[in-house]
């Protein structure tokens, strides 16, 4: 780093100067992951964009109409660029899917009847998911009210326990859920290798079961997506990684066609399916914001990827550690107190574009189990492939890193919130020198 770049963050952020050397001489530790994260990402680039060729993606498809929006041509070339890129044969994208809960719950509700049963076999899902089964909370129109059936097989050893997953597949059990992404948890996201292995495995004992995957925050990780290795329907977020940071809302649901369409037919009626549904106006932030996806989830990767290494070389325990697939944008660090996570979500709040002048705070957010606690300084509000990050105020005192549109952004984000824990002495001084 340039001595004036190193006088502006101390004089006008106001960061410590053990702190910005700090991170600067980590950097050069990781330089060599950056390469394979490049080449990743321009292979995805080059992907993104043949399959808007392939779409005959046009001008006119950035207008939209309105009241039904029969005949909303961007919309169906939108799902049509979608299918394209995950390799299924068809899409629901919508900008009315108000979040990745919503695109889950929905696939989800869309697809099981009464007394089918479904197995989260990746563990304990997502905290939002758990209360749309019912398995927490107390909310009226849950999966469980519905008469699904539900149950949970665990990862052994950060892998899935295909033994355990066969022997648990009963004469009900309709689909299996897999999360690619760490979540909430305290393990690495599963390599898009790994769910392939997997789903082998369970298909070679059952082929007709359906295989669900919850790819929030993986898109664009990996050259290749769980639908490309034989998972039968996906969903995910559009403020997440495909979004690109510029979607201002939205989901995707992507998979086998006759799946698509029961989906579909919950979100809006059976008889209407996908034929219905005004964009808005959305499509063209929908599919630039894809366009960038690619680079953007790069920046994010290896923002991460520095976030891991500075805290760990601090003595955190990390999660990816720094030498694993990563499979998704997170970086998990054990901070071990709370004081820690809530410091630290305010460093990171503090070097947002957007609202750095805010303090968060924990609170009882909607869908989540304890409180939590988030730095989210977004051009889209809660977009977490911008700069963001969240902890739940339970143990073991996680922080959940993730998004910035630059690698720039994310940098900013590790000095901010490392010298936030540093002028709080929540780090040992001593550890920062080099
Ligand atoms: C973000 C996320 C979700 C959905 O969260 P929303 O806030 O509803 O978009 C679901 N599963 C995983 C693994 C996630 O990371």
């Amino acid at each position: 780093m340039n001595r004036k770049t190193i006088d502006l963050l101390c004089k006008q952020y106001r960061l410590n100067e053990e702190v910005v050397t700090y991170v600067n001489s980590k950097e050069k530790l990781i330089e060599d992951k950056f390469k394979n994260i490049d080449e990743i990402m321009e292979y995805n680039q080059y992907k993104v964009i043949k399959s808007m060729q392939d779409a005959k993606l046009t001008s006119t498809d950035f207008h939209w109409t309105t009241g039904y929006g029969y005949g909303d041509i961007g919309r169906e070339k939108v799902e049509k660029i979608y299918s394209l890129i995950f390799n299924t044969e068809d899409a629901l994208v919508r900008p009315l899917i108000a979040s990745g809960t919503h695109a889950l719950n929905l696939t989800l509700s869309g697809l099981l009847r009464p007394n089918d049963e479904f197995i989260s076999i990746t563990g304990s899902p997502y905290d939002t998911l758990l209360e749309a089964i019912g398995v927490k909370g107390n909310h009226k129109g849950t999966l469980l009210e519905y008469g699904v059936r539900y149950k949970e097989v665990p990862l052994v050893n950060n892998k899935i326990d295909v033994d355990r997953v066969i022997n648990s597949i009963g004469e009900n059990t309709k689909l299996l859920l897999i999360q690619r992404s760490t979540g909430y948890s305290n393990r690495r996201a599963l390599s898009v290798e790994e769910i392939q292995n997997a789903i082998k495995s369970i298909k070679a004992y059952k082929e007709d079961i359906i295989i669900m995957v919850d790819n929030c925050y993986g898109e664009f990780t990996d050259r290749i997506e769980p639908t490309d290795v034989g998972a039968d329907i996906m969903a995910g977020s559009l403020i997440k990684n495909p979004g690109g940071g510029l979607a201002y809302s939205g989901g995707y649901v992507v998979g086998k066609k006759e799946l698509v369409e029961q989906v579909a037919n919950r979100s809006t009626a059976p008889g209407i399916g996908k034929e219905c549904g005004l964009t808005f106006g959305m499509t063209r932030n929908v599919l630039q914001g894809l366009f960038m996806a690619p680079h953007i989830v790069a920046e994010a990767v290896k923002g991460a990827t520095l976030m891991g290494i500075v805290y760990k070389e601090l003595g955190f325990e990390i999660v990816p550690d720094i030498d694993d697939v990563r499979s998704d944008i997170i970086q998990g660090i054990k901070l071990g107190t709370p004081e820690r996570v809530v410091e630290f979500c305010k460093g990171i709040q503090s070097a947002s574009a957007v609202d750095s002048y805010v303090i968060p705070t924990p609170w009882d957010m909607p869908g989540y189990e304890n409180k939590v606690v988030m730095a989210a300084g977004g051009f889209v509000e809660g977009s977490s492939i911008e700069l963001s990050a969240d902890g739940p105020m339970r143990q073991p005192y996680y922080v959940y890193f993730q998004g910035g549109l630059t690698y720039e952004h994310c940098k900013l984000g590790v000095m901010m919130s490392l010298d936030n824990l540093y002028k709080n002495n929540l780090i040992e001084r001593n550890k920062l020198i080099i």
